[in-house]
């Protein structure tokens, strides 16, 4: 039954059958009937999934470039299902994939071959908001809009933002220590993470779900399970600190002849707009007119050029945020560091704006296969890599669009190769590892936001040290000796 299913799929193709030299470890027992048995006694009806059509979404990522082949979804409700599971795991030499939203980039997210999925969508309690210091501590199943939705009752944010934020859920951005849209003003997740209550691979429960915002008590037993990618424990309640929500929004977009004007005009936002400014990001011409299509928009906001750079500002009043933008937006004109440009006048204009840039990974899906980069770079160096990389995918005729855009105030690139008629294994040997060592030559990272799940485990070595790299490795065998959770991604280890 199971491979009929795999054969009606024609976008992605099993991760065995991509990855040839990966193998499936013997550490781990094959599911039985019994163990079936024992999780359909744990938690009520439709909440253990074994038909293998409804397994199928949950096995697929979300830009499809791996599949694996679980044959046993878990959805538990509560704290005590996942400590049961996991203890259950544990006993018996089971391998578990935690997934939240699915949204991930990097493989991580789905299993390898026949891992079990541990799904946290149901643990989706908001909890409690506390008005007086403005922290939610909430399950690690809710999404993250309904809780931006939620907070903002109270005159707060959530303190990150990104475009899968209606279907990424708290604890899979915890796990990976989500960036995205506003890092330039509220840091990544992890400078707003008060606490944490974690299940530990053996079952235990790591009680770090404190809301009180300074703590110098020991060691930071929170701070290895964000950003880890599910590999040391599963995330399943958070404490947040967020931010007071600014009454005052302003949003401009502004296209550039060149990668130096997007850089000139960032400098001079940072001169004028100064402690109002909460987004800077860019996108090359190929990206904005991949997103444009994809939104089916014929009418383009302003005359078209090489780049395109947004700029948000936040502030406690409308007319300052919208003030420093206006000013930023005539000096660019009139250095010529701008060719054309817009200011959002209300909410439809803003959120027209903003969406050119939140759907570019759908418009990038929707153009083929994905092969998808995210690097942290010097800035004056990110776009050389993008034209680099073009001239090096000049020799492959089935190569869609090479794109480059992203966070530019924190020097985060995202990079793209579309292929048009599928995964093409020579355009990987084009690209891999031959990107990944110019990033580290330029003493970059091998991944800004993303994480390294699958995709990039193996080249973790180009930006750490020997000794960084056995610690991490001892700390895995710390919280999970018998290696169930997560396994084959993150970290390049043997299991065996
Ligand atoms: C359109 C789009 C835009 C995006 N924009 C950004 C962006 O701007 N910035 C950014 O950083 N990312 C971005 N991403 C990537 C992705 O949304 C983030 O990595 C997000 O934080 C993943 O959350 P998730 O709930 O989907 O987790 P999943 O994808 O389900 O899981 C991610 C990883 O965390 C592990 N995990 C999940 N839940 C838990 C848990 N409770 N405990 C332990 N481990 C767990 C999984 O095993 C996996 O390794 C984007 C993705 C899309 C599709």
């Amino acid at each position: 039954m199971w491979s009929q299913t795999i054969r009606r799929l024609s976008t992605s193709a099993l991760t065995r059958v991509r990855h040839p030299k990966l193998r499936r470890s013997t550490h781990y027992a094959t599911l039985t009937d019994k163990d079936v048995s024992f999780f359909e006694r744990l938690l009520s009806s439709g909440r253990t999934i074994t038909n293998p059509d409804e397994c199928l979404p949950f096995n697929i990522d979300y830009i499809k470039s791996c599949q694996g082949q679980s044959q046993l979804v878990l959805r538990p409700k509560t704290v005590d299902e996942v400590q049961a599971i996991l203890r259950y795991c544990n006993e018996h030499q089971l391998a578990v994939c935690p997934q939240s939203g699915n949204t991930g980039l990097s493989g991580g997210s789905v299993p390898v071959f026949d891992e079990i999925i541990l799904s946290l969508r149901l643990l989706n309690s908001i909890g409690n908001f506390d008005e007086n210091s403005g922290v939610l501590t909430t399950d690690a199943g809710c999404v993250l809009e309904k809780l931006d939705t939620h907070v903002r009752q109270y005159g707060h944010i959530m303190p990150i933002d990104l475009g899968a934020k209606g279907s990424c859920l708290i604890g899979g951005n915890v796990a990976t220590n989500a960036g995205g849209l506003r890092v330039v003003r509220f840091g990544s997740l992890r400078s707003a993470v008060l606490g944490l209550e974690v299940v530990l691979p053996d079952g235990s429960l790591l009680d770090c779900l404190t809301s009180i915002r300074k703590d110098n008590t020991g060691i930071d037993l929170k701070q290895p399970f964000i950003g880890s990618e599910g590999i040391l424990g599963i995330v399943t309640r958070v404490a947040l600190a967020c931010p007071s929500l600014m009454s005052g929004v302003g949003l401009g977009f502004f296209a550039c002849s060149s990668f130096e004007q997007i850089l000139s005009t960032m400098r001079l936002a940072r001169k004028i707009c100064g402690e109002t400014l909460s987004a800077i990001e860019f996108l090359d011409e190929s990206t904005y007119n991949l997103s444009l299509k994809y939104l089916q928009r014929t009418n383009k906001p302003i005359e078209s050029n090489k780049f395109y750079i947004l700029i948000e500002t936040m502030s406690s009043t409308d007319e300052q945020a919208k003030a420093t933008l206006e000013k930023l937006a005539t000096t660019a004109l009139e250095k010529e560091f701008v060719t054309d440009g817009t200011l959002a006048q209300d909410l439809t204009q803003y959120k027209d704006i903003w969406a050119i840039r939140e759907r570019v990974s759908d418009a990038l899906v929707a153009d083929g296969y994905v092969f998808k980069y995210d690097f942290s770079l010097p800035t004056s160096r990110m776009y050389k890599l993008v034209e680099e990389t073009e001239e090096r995918m000049k020799q492959f005729s089935n190569v869609g669009n090479v794109t480059g855009f992203g966070h530019l105030g924190d020097q985060n690139l995202h990079l793209n190769v579309t292929v048009k008629d599928g995964y093409s294994d020579d355009i990987k040997q084009a690209l891999e590892p031959w990107l990944y060592e110019w990033v580290a030559k330029e003493h970059g990272s091998v991944s800004a936001e993303h994480g390294l799940g699958l995709h990039k485990s193996k080249y973790l070595e180009l930006n750490k040290g020997k000794h960084s790299l056995e610690l991490m490795k001892q700390m895995k065998h710390m919280f999970d000796p018998k290696c169930i959770l997560n396994p084959y991604k993150v970290l390049p280890y043997k299991i065996d």
